[in-house]
């Protein structure tokens, strides 16, 4: 059988199509063992205008605002990340995540440095304490890549966080018993040599409340070869620990991306995605469900995709949330379940992540206890909560629904509702009386009956016509669900 992680040596993505990109095309002259040493990786990365003019076609009328761009948020490309990119398309997916463009010069005076508030949440430099139980760590001010799109570009200069610093960071975890969880990010961690990401882990593993431990880091998408055994063998050492990863397009799922991830699974560390929605990259149903599975063939679970943040100079790469909820639209229901990030909003100004999702819940009565669903087709469901329990001395009220055919259930007024058929209940579920409905236009009406003895729903196959009074309900329904309710009079 084939093996699904087998290298990519000289291409690199799992299904690309012929295309002048590969490390054989940019980088023909480098080893084998070159190509999979992380720290040359690392060493190697393009950080200057020259050497990305000499591996891509920079058109000469850009250099210039390319380089002021350089000027405000620095780049740095692996030559694995950036053998991605497809030479004759400037508007490459991958390029765009990582190659500095002439649109973030233009956009620089639009969005904001810190967009999440995280310095007004910060108790001591580098942790940011929004929500009760958990806090973010920032141990680190460097990345394997630079991403054009960062929420912390504000802090990513070249120099580490000092040792006195982290220390500090620990010491108000240590001191405060409510954080159970903390995320160490940055920048990003796995960058940090091995010994050193020990050092800070270890002091956070002996902070007895301090339960789990979370990773955020880009590293298994832009430099694979960082995750060897040295690592994996440390890092298990301090479960619970996850990892928080971040592609954002399928071509990031290659043999290389997989098999980091892989050993980090191997190791025991469960892998969650936060995918970035970003304009030009991932912004389309058929890219984000390819994104999905691939990253679910690689055992990695879609965990989010957040909103792009308005981050100053990045106004050209994010999209509308409507264009988000098309994409939960077109995922819901068409792959599993498993597969379909939480997509959230990261309130401006320190709010926190909220989840937006389409209109799935058409309308819900807490008194009725009855939902309107729409599914994945757009087709009305009703759902309707537990029945109270009714005592024998109590009367009760039936709660009837009925869904008439298509835009006829109109009109207010009074309506003989009898719903005849079998109920779960005992009774014979008869509701007659006198009732209000008010259509809603899509045939649904809502009637309260009060109950001839004690039955009750859910009532199928009932009659809802003709109806009297004001307004005309005609048609027959599609069917009659009843449920009692406890009201002590009408
Ligand atoms: S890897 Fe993460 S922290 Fe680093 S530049 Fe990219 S988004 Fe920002």
């Amino acid at each position: 059988m084939e093996d699904p992680l087998a290298s990519s040596t000289n291409t690199a993505t799992l299904a690309a199509p012929a295309a002048r990109r590969g490390r054989g095309f940019y980088f023909p002259d480098v080893t084998d063992a070159e190509w999979n040493d992380w720290k040359w990786q690392f060493r190697h990365r393009i950080t200057s205008l020259e050497e990305l003019c000499r591996l891509l076609p920079i058109p000469e009328g850009e250099r210039d605002t390319r380089g002021q761009v350089l000027r405000d948020f620095r780049m740095g490309i692996p030559p694995y990340y950036l053998a991605l990119i497809d030479a004759d398309d400037p508007h490459d997916p991958i390029l765009r995540q990582a190659v500095p463009v002439s649109d973030e010069l233009w956009n620089r005076a639009v969005g904001d440095e810190d967009p999440l508030a995280e310095e007004a949440y910060s108790p001591v430099p580098g942790i940011t304490h929004r929500y009760p139980d958990r806090v973010l760590m920032v141990i680190s001010n460097t990345c394997a890549v630079y991403c054009r799109y960062c929420t912390r570009k504000r802090i990513m200069y070249d120099d580490a966080v000092p040792e006195l610093e982290l220390d500090r960071m620990v010491e108000y975890i240590a001191k405060t018993p409510a954080v159970r969880d903390v995320v160490v990010s940055g920048g990003d961690p796995l960058h940090l040599s091995t010994p050193k990401l020990e050092r800070i882990l270890a002091k956070l593993r002996a902070i007895p409340h301090l339960e789990i431990i979370r990773i955020g880091t880009r590293v298994p998408v832009a430099l694979p070869q960082r995750i060897d055994d040295e690592l994996c063998d440390m890092l298990q050492k301090y479960h619970p620990l996850w990892i928080n990863v971040h592609f954002n397009h399928p071509r990031e799922c290659t043999p290389e991306a997989a098999r980091a991830c892989d050993k980090l699974s191997r190791a025991g560390i469960p892998l969650n995605n936060q995918s970035v929605l970003l304009r030009g990259v991932n912004d389309d149903v058929p890219t984000m469900k390819a994104l999905v599975h691939g990253l679910m063939r690689m055992r990695v679970r879609p965990y989010y995709l957040y909103q792009c943040d308005p981050v100053r100079g990045t106004e050209h790469m994010r999209t509308t949330v409507a264009k988000g909820l098309e994409i939960i639209e077109g995922l819901r229901g068409h792959t599993s379940g498993l597969a379909i990030p939480t997509y959230v909003v990261d309130a401006p100004g320190g709010g926190g992540k909220v989840p937006v999702t389409p209109d799935y819940l058409q309308g819900y009565d807490p008194v009725t206890g009855v939902a309107r669903l729409r599914n994945f087709q757009k087709r009305e469901f009703v759902y309707t909560d537990p029945r109270p329990r009714l005592g024998p001395d109590l009367g009760t009220i039936d709660v009837v629904l009925v869904e008439g055919e298509p835009g006829h259930a109109n009109g207010n007024g009074h309506a003989n509702g009898n719903g005849n058929g079998h109920g779960h209940a005992n009774g014979n579920g008869n509701g007659n009386g006198h009732a209000n409905g008010n259509g809603n236009g899509n045939g649904v009406a809502e009637v309260r009956v009060p109950a001839n003895g004690n039955g009750f729903g859910p009532v199928q196959g009932g009659v809802a016509s003709p109806a009297n009074g004001q307004g005309p309900v005609v048609g027959k329904s599609t069917w009659v669900h009843g449920r009692g309710n406890r009201l002590p009079t009408l």
